[in-house]
Formats: structure tokens, C-alpha cells, sequence
């Protein structure tokens, strides 16, 4: 039997229509004074909804909004806290982003909040916390994503240690922070018409608020849609391959759609991973069909209009299909553009397999802007990505860094009202450079361990309640809980490793010594306690098996008093233990961490870092903020590696860690500890914040690539038609260029000293081509890690050769290397066209 659905909010009184406003924007995921009014209405309710305060509210019985409307005392809150909400919404950016541009953002999966279970980790939260710190800087960013049916999977653990991953229930989509988009006049849902492979799918549009920023949400789960199709956006990272690239093809090609029928136009689009790839083949056929661009054109346009960001550290762990799958849905998507799948394809190409088509390569060829997300992860992404671009020097491989931040909402309470009192409550919209940061040395110690206290404290209370949940549902006692539950001691020093269980992670490294690990974790005068949390994906049975391993070492090593594993991380969790742990540990194998963010969160609540000096902590670690274990850097047999690694921790746990944690001063408090502390405080939240990030996207991504659109679009394309006419000039005869000569002006001197003026000139044929068309470069290395490019002259032709000439001086002294080349002049065709580089060949 049919029935149409529909959605009706309860009604409340005009008294509380601003509480009602203020859970339907996600402001209160990182404003406690939001929070702690839902906290004063009913905590325990609260709680039971999840923090979801939209839950809440719906839930909330009649009578009780009834006497709310009449608490002088609540209403005079609630007036405060909406004033500052205002203030907020209404702050002066201090970033000029220029005219009405906007940014549209598009990634697979979103971590806002709890009460949004779009996310499965990483990649979402730093996407979540992209969107919280644009709505602080007013940076015009909209999130474009996909709303799932149901969150990511619930994880627990049985009794021998095995993870379980129970099934999922979809959650009630008109009770959470997100309002369908609705039409002119608040008139009908919105929703787009999209068709892959001749099937038709409608995504109905849903809108989350972020403070300022918005969050476009398309979701298949409604009534017009075959049953197939209702399912497309059930969950995330479904192992169905069929449905992930539908997935995908909604994401990239449906997305579009729902800019334009939310009415956005944006300037620029940010691809955060390959997921949302082919969004490229939507603005082709928009630039090709609607605008009548020629490819070459529509390429030059989403070049300079299109931002990658790269997160995956190896080649296989990235997003790909078979050639086949992609031609199957991408194919009639090109076609509308006049383009033929079997062209486009090549741009997916890696590494001579004709047979896999990855999504990041393909968004590398049309990103004119594409970025690591830490130094370490960049130099790794040039070697990975560096056959995408055969002609260049391994030096020029257009990927940047931009190290990953993490959003304000991260500081815990305590801390957020040291630096309101400390610094001011504009911290929050302040960058790298500013001063206000410093004011961090001059709290006072004891504010600064009294928050961490609370911090511990509070975390403590949180983990009691879940190990009684998880002990209750497994059937034991409440005496035999208690006693358990009373071992988790918030005067020990606590190491929490709390991450997805991966085997590049290496959570059990700590383990590598069994007895060394039971020596420092028993002192009686220096306890120490270990947390471990974290899913290991479903498929992943080695990390699986790491779970079990720390759970039965706990047991044969008669632990379970100091080692200790919690179900099911997610935000909350996460963000109890990256504000309560003394140090964060972190063990990945080196190159492998692209970034990590868990250990930013904890920095900037003052606990310290612990980790191998890779992704972000290479940047991060200063020597007095935290530890980096960097034993293994030179060792490449695994487990002499580990065992290194693993005695340098045990070294620093036993002469550092806990000599400076329990060496109280007067007072009772750590006073080295505290200094240490504030070092964390102040590196960490001064250049790992989302806001110096989004700084840098502004300033090196988004605004060059704003001006660059700009001009292409001036005088009617003007730039766009001349490269045409160029490119089509050179490609025509480009096979036919070479050098017939090249004189570097070395081989005569007997010795080349620094600073030494040299000449050289060469001698090219162009094929009859025009010279203006070409730039003739030397490209001079003056070690390994730098070059130079000095343009050559042109001095005249000469039976039928182009001779050029030029000077440039010795820089420095050792061992040196140049050659020369030729590349169009033109740099719009060089950007489309990066393959359009000749070097002179060698002489053998
Ligand atoms: C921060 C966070 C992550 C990412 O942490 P990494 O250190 O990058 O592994 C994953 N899950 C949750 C819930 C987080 O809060």
C-alpha cells in the first residue's frame, strides 16, 4: 500500500523558537554554552538522545516546554547565548576572499557530530572540522555530500577478544540537525533527477548548518526511486562495487546538481580524496555542451578552477575500477559533451596498466591546484603520483602541502575557558600569525593542571560508564564490574593509543617486549595505565587480529589492571581521550601516517605526543612539546625496526615520561610536566589549528585559482581562444621539434667555480614552426633538492635552426647538473598540456 510520507515538527512555545534554532545549527557541536542549556533541561535525557539536541527537543515532553517558557532564569540564558550566536554569525572575516566566489567542497563522508553519523574516520572528521573552521574565518565554503541512511558500524567486542560488528538500524533522518532543502516559497523538497547507465536515480537535497557554512546532503532513501536506488545511500564505503561507483558518480556527477538546483554557482571546486573524481566529467559536458567550450577549453577551465587534495599514502589503497565499470557509468555522462570515453580514460591511467582506472589520477590531470596534507606526505605523493607527469623533473611534480588542521571544538571545556579568560574569546578566529597565541605562556600552572585534572577526571567517570555498558551486555555481575571498573585510576599516568586498528599502525608494538612493557606499567610508586580504542575495518582480518592481540596480552600478561580496550571509537569517545590521556601514542610505520590528527586534538588540550616522527609530527615536534621515536628511521628489516622503535619507547616511558609526570613540586603539581604542557598548548594550537589550513587554502589554493578563472573568462574567453589556436599550432608539429645543439658553456673550462658566469646556447629545429610559440629553457640543479630555470634568448635562425643563448651564474659549489628543453610559451597550454616538454637527449 502507498503512502506518502511526510515530516511534522512538534510546535513550540514562541519563547523557545530560538533554542529551536539554535539545535538545528551545528554551532553547538563546538560552543558548550549551547550544549550545557540542553544539559540544564534534562541531562539524563540529554544523554539518552545522544547529544542530538533536535532529538532532544522532539523528544522533550509538552509540559515541560511549557514551564520552560515561563523559567525567567532559562530564558535569560538562552537570550545570552543566542546574543553571542548572533555575534558570532555576524563577525567581520578577516580573510578577503574576493567578490560573491564561493568554494564548493565535496568528500565521501562528513564527522560533524555524533548525532550525524556520516563519517567513518579520519577523512571525515578533518572534512567536518574544514567546514566548522571556514564557518569561523568566513571563508564562503559549501560542503557538498551524501546523507546515509545509517552511520557507520556499531563495533563490539566479545569475550575472547574478537570484534563483532552488529548490525546497523538506519536512524530517524527528521530528528537531526539537517532540514530538507526546500523550493520557491518553502514550496516541495528539492530534488534532483540524475541517470547513470540508463538508471534513474532521484536524490532528494537536505541542508545542514554550520554556523555560517551550509552542507548540501543528497539522499536516494525516498519513495519515487526503485528499491536499488533507495539503497545507494544506505551507508558508507559499501563493499558492493557496483554501489560504491554509483556512490560516487552521485557524489561527483549528482553533486553538481544539487549546487545548481540549490542555486549555487561556485568558483571553485575542492575535491577533498578521489571519491568525488567525477564531478570533472559533469563540468565537461556543462562547459562543453552548455557553454560551448571546446575540450581543450572546458580542460584549461577546470584546471584552473579545481583544488585536489590527495590523503592516501599508497598507490592501492586509493580508489579505483576496472576500465570497463568506469566506461559503463562514465561513458554516457562524457557523451552528453561530445567526448569519447576511450580518450578520457587515458587520464585515469597509471603506471602502463590499461586496465585500472584511478579516480586521484584522474582528478590530478584536471586539479590545477593538488595537495598532501603534511611535508612528510608530500614528498611521498611526488614519488606515488610522479608517473602522471613522465616529462617532468621529479622536482616540479605539481602536488604542494598543506598540513592538515584540526577545528577549535577540539579544546575541551576547561581549556576553552582558560583561553576565553587567557586570550580572549576571538582565539577562535585567529591564524598562524597571530600574537594572541603567546598569551598561552602566561597562565598560570595551576589553571592549566586543574583543567587537565577535570579533563581526566571526567574521562575516567565516561570510561567507567562504558566498560559497565560493555560488561553489563556481556552478563557479569555488578559487584564483579565495579571492582573492575575501580581499576581505571585518574591518578596514573595514562598512554591511550586510540585509532583505527590497521596493521601500518602497529598497535602493539608497545607489546614488542612483554617484560619490559609489565616492568614500567607496574611500578608501584610510578603506575602507568594504557587505553586502547579503535575499529578495525570489517574486511581487514589483520587488524582484527590486533585488536585480539591486545586484549589477550592484557590477560596472559596479567594486565588487565593497567591495559585496558574500549569499544567502539567514534567522536565521542575520541574526544573524551584526546582530552583526558596524559601522552597520545602513535606508531605508525614510517611513511605511512599521511598526516593524523588524533595527536593535534590532544596537543591542544596540553597532552603530549609520543609518536614516530612521521606525517604531521615531523612538523610538529620541537623537542619540548612532546617525543618523537625515531629509532627505526634507518633500519628497513621490520622487525629489527620494531624492536629498535619499541626499546626507544620503553627508554623514553622509564628516563622521561614518567620521571618528569610523577616529580611533584610543592604544590602536588608536575611542574616540568606543565612547561611541557604549554609547549604543546601553544605549537600545537598555534600551527595545527584547521584555521591555519584554511588560511593556506585561501591564500596558495583558492584565491590564485579565483584570479586564474578570472582571466580565462575575460573578454569573452579571449586567453582561452588564442591557447586554442597555439595549441593546436604545436601539437600539430610538436613530434617534428628537436635540438640539433646544445652548448652549456662547461666543456671548455678547466674548472667551474661558484658564482662563475656562464654561457650557454643552443640550436633548435622548430620545424618551421613560429619560435614565439615555444620557450627554450635551461633547467640548471644546483643540488639535489633545488632548481634554477633561465629562459635562453633567441638570436636569430640560421638554415632553418632556431639558435638560442643565454647567461646564468654557478650557484654554489659540488656537484651540479643542467640540460635544456622547450615547452610552449604559452602557459595555458603548458598547464593543459604539462606533457609538452622536450629535453635534449643524452648523447648515448
Ligand atoms: C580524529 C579522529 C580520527 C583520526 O585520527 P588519526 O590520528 O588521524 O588516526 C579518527 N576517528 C575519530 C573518531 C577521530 O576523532
Amino acid at each position: 500500500m502507498y503512502m506518502k510520507k511526510f515530516i511534522a515538527h512538534p510546535r513550540y512555545p514562541e519563547k523557545l523558537q530560538k533554542l529551536y534554532r539554535l539545535a538545528y545549527n551545528l554551532y553547538f557541536a563546538w560552543n558548550y554554552e549551547v550544549i550545557n542549556l540542553f544539559y540544564r533541561i534534562d541531562p539524563q535525557l540529554f544523554r539518552t538522545c545522544e547529544h542530538n539536541p533536535v532529538r532532544f527537543l522532539y523528544n522533550l515532553p509538552e509540559e515541560k516546554t511549557a514551564s520552560l517558557a515561563q523559567d525567567e532564569g532559562f530564558l535569560f540564558e538562552l537570550e545570552k547565548v543566542w546574543s553571542k550566536f548572533n555575534s558570532y554569525l555576524n563577525y567581520q572575516p578577516i580573510l578577503e576572499c574576493p567578490g560573491d566566489s564561493a568554494v564548493a567542497y565535496f568528500s565521501m563522508e562528513y564527522g560533524l557530530h555524533e548525532s550525524i553519523p556520516i563519517y567513518a574516520g579520519g577523512l571525515g572528521i578533518l572534512a567536518g572540522d574544514f567546514l566548522k573552521g571556514a564557518s569561523d574565518l568566513g571563508i564562503p565554503i559549501l560542503g557538498v555530500g551524501l546523507l546515509y541512511s545509517h552511520g557507520y558500524f556499531t563495533q563490539r567486542i566479545d569475550p575472547s577478544g574478537n570484534q563483532r560488528e552488529l548490525e546497523k538500524h538506519p536512524y530517524d533522518k527528521s530528528v537531526i540537525p539537517v532540514k530538507e532543502l526546500r523550493g520557491p516559497e518553502g514550496k516541495n523538497p528539492v530534488v534532483i533527477n540524475c541517470e547513470f547507465a540508463g538508471q534513474l536515480i532521484k536524490a532528494k537535497l537536505w541542508q545542514a548548518d554550520i554556523g555560517k557554512t551550509k552542507l548540501l546532503l543528497m539522499d536516494t532513501d525516498i519513495e519515487d526511486n526503485t528499491p536499488y536506488a533507495r539503497a545507494l545511500t544506505d551507508g558508507l564505503y559499501p563493499a558492493d562495487r557496483e554501489k560504491r561507483i554509483l556512490q560516487e558518480m552521485l557524489l561527483g556527477v549528482g553533486g553538481i546538481q544539487a549546487l545548481s538546483a540549490a542555486g549555487c554557482l561556485p568558483n571553485i571546486y575542492h575535491l577533498n580524496e578521489g571519491h568525488s573524481a567525477f564531478l570533472i566529467a559533469a563540468r565537461l559536458n556543462h562547459l562543453m555542451a552548455n557553454e560551448s567550450l571546446s575540450f581543450s577549453q572546458a580542460k584549461a577551465v577546470i584546471k584552473a578552477s579545481t583544488v585536489f587534495t590527495t590523503h592516501t599514502p599508497v598507490v592501492a589503497g586509493n580508489e579505483n575500477y576496472p576500465v570497463e565499470t568506469v566506461k559503463k557509468y562514465l561513458g554516457p555522462e562524457l557523451q552528453k559533451a561530445g567526448l569519447d570515453f576511450d580518450m578520457i580514460k587515458n587520464y585515469g591511467l597509471l603506471n602502463g596498466d590499461s586496465e585500472t582506472f584511478w579516480l586521484p589520477a584522474f582528478a590530478i590531470h584536471f586539479a590545477g591546484f593538488v595537495n598532501g596534507v603534511s611535508r612528510r606526505h608530500c614528498e611521498v605523493a611526488h614519488r606515488m603520483w610522479a608517473p602522471l607527469f613522465p616529462n617532468l623533473s621529479p622536482l616540479e611534480i605539481p602536488i604542494r602541502h598543506i598540513t592538515n588542521g584540526v577545528h577549535n571544538s577540539w579544546i575541551s571545556e576547561p581549556f576553552t575557558d582558560i583561553f576565553n579568560r587567557y586570550l580572549g574569546p576571538n582565539y577562535i578566529h585567529s591564524t598562524q600569525e597571530d600574537k594572541i597565541w603567546e598569551k598561552i605562556y602566561e597562565i598560570p600552572d595551576e589553571e592549566i593542571w586543574k583543567a587537565h585534572r577535570r579533563n581526566k577526571q571526567d574521562m575516567v567517570v565516561f570510561l567507567r560508564k562504558r566498560l559497565t555498558e560493555s560488561f553489563s551486555s556481556r552478563g557479569y555481575s555488578p559487584s564483579r564490574i565495579s571492582e573492575f571498573t575501580k581499576k581505571l585510576n585518574p591518578d596514573s599516568l595514562t598512554i591511550v593509543f586510540a585509532r583505527r586498528f590497521a596493521s601500518y599502525k602497529r598497535p602493539g608494538l608497545l607489546m614488542n617486549d612483554a617484560q619490559k612493557l609489565k616492568e614500567i606499567l607496574s611500578k608501584a610508586d610510578k603506575p602507568v595505565q594504557l587505553i586502547f580504542a579503535g575499529k578495525a575495518h570489517p574486511a581487514d582480518e589483520q587488524g582484527k587480529k590486533m585488536i585480539k592481540q591486545v586484549m589477550d596480552f592484557a590477560v596472559d600478561a596479567e594486565m588487565e589492571d593497567r591495559i585496558f580496550f574500549f569499544e567502539n571509537y567514534d567522536i565521542n569517545l575520541a574526544r573524551h581521550l584526546v582530552w583526558g590521556s596524559d601522552v597520545w601514542l602513535n606508531t605508525p610505520v614510517e611513511y605511512m601516517e599521511a598526516s593524523g590528527t588524533s595527536g593535534m586534538k590532544a596537543g591542544m588540550n596540553g597532552v603530549l605526543n609520543l609518536s614516530v616522527t612521521d606525517g604531521w609530527w615531523v612538523e610538529g615536534c620541537n623537542g619540548k612539546n612532546g617525543w618523537g621515536i625515531s629509532a627505526g628511521e634507518f633500519i628497513s628489516h621490520p622487525e629489527l625496526r620494531e624492536s629498535a622503535e619499541a626499546n626507544q619507547i620503553y627508554t623514553i616511558l622509564d628516563e622521561e615520561i614518567t620521571e618528569i609526570y610523577y616529580n611533584r613540586g610543592e604544590l602536588g603539581i608536575p611542574e616540568r610536566w606543565i612547561e611541557m604542557m604549554k609547549e604543546s598548548l601553544f605549537s600545537v594550537c598555534r600551527k595545527f589549528n584547521i584555521n591555519r589550513a584554511l588560511t593556506q587554502y585561501m591564500n596558495d589554493a583558492y584565491i590564485p585559482c579565483m584570479e586564474k578563472t578570472a582571466k580565462l573568462k575575460k573578454d569573452g574567453g579571449s586567453l582561452l581562444k588564442q591557447a586554442e589556436r597555439r595549441e593546436e599550432q604545436i601539437l600539430k608539429s610538436w613530434q617534428d621539434i628537436s635540438f640539433a645543439g646544445f652548448d652549456p658553456g662547461i666543456d671548455k673550462i678547466e674548472t667551474i667555480t661558484e658564482n662563475q658566469e656562464l654561457s650557454a646556447s643552443c640550436s633548435v629545429n622548430l620545424a618551421g614552426m613560429d619560435p614565439k610559440l615555444f620557450t627554450v629553457e635551461i633547467f640548471y640543479m644546483p643540488d639535489e633538492e633545488e632548481f634554477i630555470i633561465i629562459p635562453l634568448e633567441m638570436t636569430g635562425i640560421e638554415n632553418g635552426l632556431a639558435r638560442y643563448s643565454g647567461q646564468f651564474k654557478v650557484s654554489g659549489r659540488g656537484s651540479q647538473s643542467l640540460n635544456v628543453r622547450i615547452r610552449p610559451a604559452d602557459p595555458v597550454v603548458s598547464e593543459i598540456h604539462p606533457e609538452l616538454i622536450k629535453w635534449k637527449p643524452g648523447e648515448d
